[in-house]
C-alpha cells in the first residue's frame, strides 16, 4: 500500500496496521518520504487518533528506528523520570544524582526548553564545558560508572522521534497523545530505560490545564510502557506557580546545587522525594515507600547526593568551580526588584506568561536552533498564600538590559495577583496513577 493510500484510511478514521506504520516510518526515514506527507499523516492521526494497539505499534517502529541502549542484565531495573514541563521545573538535576547516590542506575535523557517551559540540558550547559551531545558509548559507560547520566537523544537514538518531532513543531500536530506517547516513550526506552516515572503537570504554567488531560496522557504513557513490557507509573503535580524560588537557566542550576547541599524550599522538596520514591521502589532498591524516603533524605543530607552530582558533571566535561564562589558566577548585566504595589496574600500567579517573560529576555527558546542567555531569569520570594506587605520584594529579575527590565516589570505586575484573602496554596502532588 503507498503512503497516499495509508494517509486516506487514517483520515477517514479507520485504523492502521502494524506493517502501515512502518513503512511509512521508515519511507520518511531512510528513503525520502518527502515532509508534505508525513506532515499530512501527522495530522490526520491529531484529528483521528489512533488506539493503545497503534500507538504501540508506533512507538515500537519508532524505537527501533534507530540504535538501542542494552544494559547489561541485572537484578534492579534502570530508571528514568520525565516531565511535561513547567516553570522553574530543575527536579531532574537534583533527582538523577540522588537516586544515584541510593544505588539506582539512571539513564537519563533530558530535553531542550521551548516555549514557556525550561529544559534541562538548557539548564546544565550553563555549567561550562557540560556536555549533553554523548555517543551512545560514553552514554552507557557513564551509566555504568557514575550510576547516572543527563544526556540529549544522539543521532542514533530514536531518529525517527527527532524528525518527526521537528516536523511537528511547525505543523501544529504536537498537541496528540498517541504522538507525545510515542516521541517519549521512544527516546527514553532506546536510552535503555526499563521503568520510567511521569511528572505530569497540571494547572496555568503547564501544557496539560486541566486534571482530565493530565490524568489522559499518564494513563495513556503507562499503558503504552507496560504493553513494551517496561515499568510506569506517573504523579499528576501542581504547576499553578513555579517550582522552587528561581526560574532561568543558571539560576536554577545554583538553585539545584544548594538544594543537593541541602538548603532546598519545601515544594521542591516533596516533588523530589515523592518522585524519587517511585524510582527507587521501581528500580527495586527499596521495598516500601518509608525506606525510600529515608534513604533520599539522608543522602541529601550526608552529601552523597552532591558528590554524586560533581562526579556526574565532571565525567560529562563539566567545571563546577564557578559555582563555588558566588562572585565567580555569570550574572546578568540588569538585575532588579518587582515589589508588591500592595498589602494582601498572594492568590494567583499567571506561570504560563512569567514563562514566557524568561523566554522573550533570552532565557528559553522560540524554535529549536535559537541561542540562549543562560542569565536570563526570575527568582520568586514569595508562594501562593504568602502574605506581602507594601513594598515586599516579590521577584527579583535578571534582565540583559534595562529596557528589558522594564518590560518585565510591567509583565510580572499583570502576573501575580495580590487580594485580601488568604488563598490555600494548590496541594503540589494531586494524584499518583495508578492509584
Ligand atoms: N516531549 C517530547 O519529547 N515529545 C513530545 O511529543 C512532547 C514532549
Amino acid at each position: 500500500m503507498n503512503a497516499i493510500d495509508i494517509i486516506a484510511r487514517k483520515r477517514d478514521g479507520l485504523k492502521l496496521t502494524r506493517s502501515e506504520i512502518e513503512s511509512c516510518v521508515n519511507a520518511y526515514v531512510h528513503s525520502g518520504m518527502p515532509d508534505y506527507q508525513m506532515a499530512a499523516l501527522l495530522m490526520a492521526i491529531y484529528l483521528k487518533g489512533m488506539d493503545d494497539e497503534e500507538t504501540v505499534w508506533l512507538t515500537d517502529v519508532m524505537l527501533k528506528s534507530g540504535d538501542m541502549v542494552h544494559f547489561p542484565p541485572s537484578n534492579q531495573l534502570y530508571v528514568d523520570k520525565h516531565s511535561t514541563g513547567g516553570v522553574g521545573d530543575k527536579v531532574s538535576i537534583i533527582l538523577a544524582p540522588l537516586v544515584a547516590s541510593c544505588g539506582a542506575k539512571v539513564p537519563m535523557l533530558s530535553g531542550r526548553g521551548l516555549g514557556h517551559t525550561g529544559g534541562t540540558l538548557d539548564k546544565l550547559e550553563s555549567i561550562p564545558g557540560y556536555r549533553t551531545d554523548l555517543s551512545i558509548a560514553k552514554f552507557k559507560n557513564a551509566v555504568q560508572s557514575v550510576g547516572c547520566v543527563i544526556a540529549s537523544q544522539t543521532t542514533q537514538m530514536a531518529p525517527a522521534d527527532k524528525m518527526i518531532y521537528d516536523l511537528r513543531h511547525s505543523t501544529a500536530t504536537i498537541e496528540s497523545i498517541p504522538l507525545i506517547c510515542a516521541s517519549i516513550l521512544s527516546k527514553k526506552f532506546a536510552a535503555g530505560s526499563q521503568g520510567l516515572v511521569f511528572d505530569i503537570k497540571c494547572g496555568n504554567g503547564a501544557f496539560m490545564k486541566t486534571m482530565d488531560e493530565a490524568e489522559k496522557l499518564a494513563k495513556n504513557l503507562i499503558k503504552v510502557s507496560i504493553a513494551m513490557g517496561k515499568d510506569a507509573s506517573a504523579l499528576i503535580t501542581d504547576m499553578n506557580q513555579p517550582l522552587g524560588y528561581s526560574a532561568g537557566n543558571i539560576l536554577e542550576v545554583i538553585e539545584s546545587i544548594e538544594a543537593l547541599l541541602g538548603k532546598i524550599s519545601p515544594d521542591l522538596y516533596q516533588i523530589t522525594l515523592e518522585l524519587g520514591a517511585e524510582m527507587l521502589l521501581m528500580a527495586g532498591i527499596s521495598k516500601d515507600r518509608s525506606h525510600a524516603i529515608s534513604l533520599l533524605k539522608r543522602n541529601l543530607k550526608n552529601g552523597s547526593a552532591f558528590a554524586k552530582f560533581e562526579q556526574m558533571v565532571s565525567n560529562q566535561g563539566g567545571d563546577l568551580s564557578p559555582f563555588c564562589y558566588p562572585n565567580r558566577v555569570p550574572k546578568a548585566p540588569a538585575i532588579g526588584h518587582f515589589k508588591s504595589p500592595g498589602e494582601g496574600y498572594i492568590q494567583r500567579f499567571d506561570t504560563m506568561a512569567l514563562g514566557c517573560l524568561i523566554r522573550d529576555m533570552g532565557g528559553g527558546r522560540m524554535r529549536t536552533d535559537d541561542h540562549i542567555d543562560p542569565m536570563a531569569g526570575l527568582k520568586f520570594y514569595k508562594k501562593i498564600g504568602c502574605r506581602v506587605s507594601y513594598g515586599d520584594i516579590l521577584v527579583e529579575i535578571h534582565a540583559g538590559d534595562l529596557s528589558q527590565l522594564d518590560e518585565a516589570m510591567k509583565v510580572i505586575n499583570s502576573s501575580v495577583k495580590i487580594g485580601p484573602e488568604r488563598i490555600d496554596p494548590p496541594p503540589l502532588i494531586i494524584k499518583r496513577i495508578p492509584l
